[in-house]
């Protein structure tokens, strides 16, 4: 009698570089590749409508890969403490594997499950796959973690070397019968009455080839550019790997090490250290989308919501050019380039005066790569409460900022062209009057003990 393995993908979409999906193969038993759409587990973050979106794509395009080595996907919804304990008896499974998550309410799931299913006799392991190091693996010098992210970085690269990428499996053979799942449209994870997915199909493929195809294209074409050219929206020259590391369609560590072996990338290896110190920051701080990280910002004093301001700023329609450039770019294809993202938070919160965590829930809904520690990260790192945050009198000047970084309005040309033509509405608020009631509001804080 076989006692599969159920291999159980999370936000890690992929064959390669899977370690969990490695660790069912050597075990040489059938193997039930599961996926769990979780939103009952509690504290779990539903998902945005735009990751949605790419969910339901990756999921198909994994599942289609899995087909072709002779296996299948399992779809199940409801809470891991539940499905996957059900599963496991429906299905005589030996062993379970899966790789680490590093949020709060991910984590209590994992571990409450991997106690109880080992006391019933299961085998469970789990693995490091989404970061290249692990939180609890980088600390000061004395044991606690970093709140700096140049340290945090040296010390990373002190450590040895992110291990080298596992190779994809040829065959992945599933159990001989049938497994009921569930079918991936009755999760209705796809916008429809109204469709506003247009933007999202236009822009993107989903899926573990593409997201291949697109590391080694920018490795070719745009690395030598990425150290001059990454602030200049209009220019194409950063990876858009973002979603792909998001849902784990490529691995960090093939980033890591395809990187290296072109002799470069060492600024674009930074950033990709950015997303390692905002998970780090998460495991530490698991409510980083909700708390300020620095407590002396609970006493800034938030005016009432301006709803009015709120709307124009998700519509696009401050009558500020690249504030507004920017929102449409997020609306129309679920991705901003990094300069205009800090302008446009940075406007936000400190020229409209809304408090930052607004502006991460609209990210949440609209981003492609929302991301459960960089998008909390970024916005308090904007606001001037997260780590290494920059400081909040750094206010963003959108209009020196366009100056700057898109001098010929190729990108507002792009996304807001009603700048140039005279179409567009007057401001809604003056840039330095509201710059300078932000500084006086911020004087709370900076009295705060
Ligand atoms: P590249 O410049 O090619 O960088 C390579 C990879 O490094 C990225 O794919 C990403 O995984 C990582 N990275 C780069 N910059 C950062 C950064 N500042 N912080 C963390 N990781 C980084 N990134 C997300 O992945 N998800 C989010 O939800 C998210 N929300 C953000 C919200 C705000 C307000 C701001 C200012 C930034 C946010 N970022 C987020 C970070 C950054 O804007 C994106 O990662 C980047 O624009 C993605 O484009 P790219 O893949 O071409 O990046």
């Amino acid at each position: 009698m076989s006692s599969p393995s159920i291999v159980w993908f999370r936000d890690d979409l992929r064959l390669a570089d899977n370690p969990a999906l490695r660790a069912a193969i050597d075990r040489d038993e059938p193997i039930i590749a599961l996926y769990l759409l979780d939103e009952e587990s509690p504290d779990m973050r539903p998902l945005g409508g735009a990751a949605r979106w790419w969910l339901h794509h990756s999921l198909v395009s994994l599942g289609e890969r899995i087909a072709e080595r002779g296996g299948q996907l399992i779809l199940r919804r409801g809470a891991a403490a539940d499905v996957v304990p059900q599963l496991v008896t429906d299905t005589g499974a030996g062993a379970v594997f899966w790789n680490r998550r590093y949020g709060g309410p991910g984590r209590t799931v994992d571990a409450d499950l991997k106690a109880s299913l080992r006391d019933d006799g299961v085998e469970v392991a789990s693995f490091a796959a989404s970061v290249l190091f692990e939180p609890w693996t980088v600390t000061t010098g004395s044991g606690t973690h970093f709140s700096v992210f140049t340290p945090f970085w040296k010390a990373c690269q002190a450590l040895p070397s992110p291990r080298a990428p596992l190779p994809e499996p040829r065959e992945l053979a599933g159990p001989g019968r049938r497994v009921a799942s569930d079918d991936l449209d009755d999760w209705a994870l796809l916008p429809t009455r109204p469709d506003w997915a247009g933007g999202l199909r236009e822009t993107w493929e989903p899926g573990e080839p593409a997201a291949r195809a697109r590391l080694r294209e920018f490795l070719r074409t745009d690395l030598d550019d990425y150290s001059r050219g990454r602030d200049e929206p209009a220019r194409d020259v950063t990876s858009r790997l973002s979603p792909r590391l998001r849902w784990g369609e490529i691995s960090p560590y093939t980033v890591w090490h395809e990187t290296v072996e072109t002799g470069g990338g060492a600024k674009f290896l930074s950033e990709v250290g950015w997303r390692e110190f905002a998970w780090h920051t998460l495991y530490h701080f698991p409510d980083l989308a909700t708390k300020n990280l620095r407590p002396e910002f609970d006493a800034f004093p938030w005016p009432r919501l301006e709803p009015t301001h709120l709307e124009a700023w998700q519509r696009g329609e401050t009558g500020v050019a690249l504030v507004d450039a920017g929102m449409k770019e997020l609306w129309h294809s679920g991705i901003m380039h990094n300069r205009v993202r800090m302008v446009t938070a940075s406007f936000l919160i400190k020229n409209l005066m809304i408090d930052w965590r607004h502006g991460e829930e609209w990210f949440w809904d609209c981003l492609v790569d929302a991301d459960e520690a960089s998008n909390p990260f970024s916005w308090q790192w904007v606001a001037g409460s997260g780590a290494d945050a920059a400081p909040y009198f750094r206010v963003f000047n959108p209009e020196l900022q366009r100056e700057k970084f898109d001098k010929h309005d190729e990108y507002v040309r792009r996304w807001a062209p009603e700048h140039l033509d005279g179409g567009a509405p007057e401001p809604i608020v003056d840039l330095k009057a509201s710059r300078n009631a932000a500084l006086d509001a911020y004087e709370k804080v900076k009295r705060t003990p």
